[in-house]
């Protein structure tokens, strides 16, 4: 049993050096439950290898051997951060060994195991007698250690697809438990011996010490720590954690020069005193929440972007994580994106003003006359109320030019059409419709009041009459034609040709002068046109 003891030494030693390696690394995800393992290992090679065991050495042996493949696959899924599917019913079947050998322990069953292997001396019938046991009452518990193993393996065999730089390492966690579960499963089903021991523990020491070396080399668990905390303080997000009394446990240096932190030690302050009011408001928040915050500062407003997820271990909240990140160069230019829409929009709305707009006299245009015109007369159409339109002309206006000059023609177009504005109503609509022509939508005007408007709009044109600039008197006199409609099939041209007509006769009787008359609709009003000069 010489060798045995030197195995045993040398698997010790081996899981001895790597749990010292394991333990300085001991927050790396993975690290400190392969440390377990190798724990188990080391009290399992040396348990399993006792010349004459007692019936503690055997539960010890049991029981680590047991943990060793559960451990094995739980820091494999760590390190490797795999999704394993069901593994919330995983998780409790790996208690499912040491709870099996504790009751055996406990309670004594019938076969009495322990007790009766650590009483037999001989070591091949002893040997064969825990292949017994192992085969009988421990048969589900050495089946489950089979399945940790194969499941430990087969996550390290899908990083080793999804991950090839870690080729080495996942071949080593891959090839290891073969190795073991092959040597005993030769024990198990063919009762294969090594000088003359159970051959498990020597393949388990061959494989500690394999892993042990690959630890060594790769350094995995050294790296990883070192890279996450590289990792996070280059990155340009500022990132903090703080507790659940707001005081702060962590921080990159993004975050302090982003949120602008005071000198000095941080860790243990209050946020408060580290930062923005608005930004500790939202580490208060139940859920994770996204939040776009202006900091004024002395110079120039910061634009920040805030994410703030509440920290949850054990379904408890112990913090939030906060992380934030500079889009002041984004908002300026959304900003400024807004204004020239805005100055787009307004330089629109002057088109669309100007286009309906007459430029001297600043009256609608005829354009925009006719298209009133057309909505008047379906609105009126629709609601039978009277629409009236009036067509008013300058009489003998050549003549002011003639004499005054044309820019004294002009001011007085726009003195004339200041006087047409100031006697029409406000939903009336007035438009300089050609040199000297102007027009009036009167709406729900009926036939006796458009013709007092009509007056109004000469009496008014008359009084227009001095020229600012010139000194000059000018008199005026305007002629205007008025068509009324109430219903019937007229549109837009039909009114107006209609008041032109009657412009036309005022014109023919002698100007200076208004007449009326309805629309005839030769359905409803067969008769002739009855116009009324005044
Ligand atoms: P009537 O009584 O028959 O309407 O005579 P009238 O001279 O007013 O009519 P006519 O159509 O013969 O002349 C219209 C004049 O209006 C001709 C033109 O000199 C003048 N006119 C037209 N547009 C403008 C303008 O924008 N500015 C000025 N100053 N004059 C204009
Ligand atoms: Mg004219
Ligand atoms: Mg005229």
């Amino acid at each position: 049993m010489d060798h045995a003891y030197i195995i045993a030494a040398v698997g010790c030693v081996a899981s001895c050096y790597a749990m010292l390696n394991l333990w300085r690394n001991r927050r790396s995800p993975g690290a400190f439950t392969c440390m377990a393992m190798f724990g188990c290992a080391a009290v399992y090679v040396v348990s399993a290898l006792r010349a004459q065991p007692t019936e503690l050495s055997l539960q010890l042996s049991f029981l680590a051997g047991g943990l060793i493949s559960p451990l094995l696959f739980i820091a494999v899924k760590d390190y490797t951060n795999a999704h394993v599917p069901f593994w919330q019913y995983l998780k409790p079947l790996s208690l499912y060994v040491p709870l099996t050998v504790a009751l055996m322990a406990l309670f004594k069953d019938d076969s009495q195991i322990f007790q009766t292997l650590a009483n037999e001396a001989d070591m091949a019938l002893r040997i064969d007698k825990i292949r017994a046991a192992r085969q009988g009452a421990l048969a589900p518990t050495t089946g489950l250690v089979y399945a940790f193993t194969l499941l430990a393996v087969g996550t390290a065999v899908w990083r080793l697809f999804t991950a090839p730089h870690q080729k080495k390492e996942m071949l080593a966690i891959i090839a290891v438990p073969l190795i073991v579960i092959a040597a005993d499963m030769s024990y198990y089903f063919q009762g294969f011996l090594l000088f003359g021991a159970m051959p498990t523990p020597f393949a388990m020491t061959f494989g500690l010490t394999l892993m042990a070396l690959t630890l060594y080399r790769s350094r995995i668990f050294d790296l990883r720590p070192i890279a996450r905390s590289t990792l996070i303080d280059n990155v340009q997000d500022g990132m903090l954690v703080v507790d659940e009394q707001q005081r702060l446990v962590d921080y990159n240096h993004a975050a302090l020069v982003l949120l602008e932190a005071p000198e000095g030690p941080l860790i243990g302050r209050a946020a408060g005193e580290i930062v923005a009011p608005e930004i500790t408001e939202l580490l208060q928040t139940d859920a994770p929440i996204r939040e776009e915050i202006a900091i004024d500062g002395e110079v120039e407003r910061q634009w920040l972007e805030v994410d703030v997820t509440p920290l949850i271990i054990n379904d408890s909240a112990c913090g939030h994580l906060l992380i934030a990140r500079d889009i002041t160069a984004r908002r300026v230019a959304q900003e400024a994106l807004q204004a020239s829409q805005k100055a787009l929009e307004a330089a629109n709305q002057q088109l669309i003003e100007q286009s309906v707009t007459d430029p001297l006299t600043g009256l609608r245009n005829r354009r925009f006359l006719f298209e009133r015109l057309q909505q008047e007369v379906n609105r009126h159409r629709r609601s039978g109320n009277v629409l009236s339109l009036l067509v008013v002309d300058i009489d003998h206006f050549k003549q002011v030019n003639d004499t005054h000059g044309h820019p004294a023609g002009d001011r007085t177009l726009q003195r004339v059409a200041n006087a047409i504005q100031g006697v029409i109503r406000e939903n009336d609509v007035a438009a300089r419709i050609g040199g000297e022509e102007f027009a009036i939508i009167a709406v729900d005007t009926n036939p006796a009041s458009s013709e007092v408007l009509a007056q109004r709009v000469c009496e008014a044109i008359s009084a227009a009459d001095g020229d600012d600039v010139t000194e000059q008197g000018i008199q005026l006199t305007a002629s205007i034609g008025v068509a009324y409609y109430q219903r019937g099939n007229a549109d837009a041209d039909r009114l107006f040709s209609e008041a032109d007509l009657r412009l036309y006769e005022a014109k023919n009787q002698g100007r200076n002068r208004v007449v009326c008359g309805p629309v005839p609709d030769p359905e409803r009003d067969p008769e002739p046109d009855q116009s009324v000069a005044s």
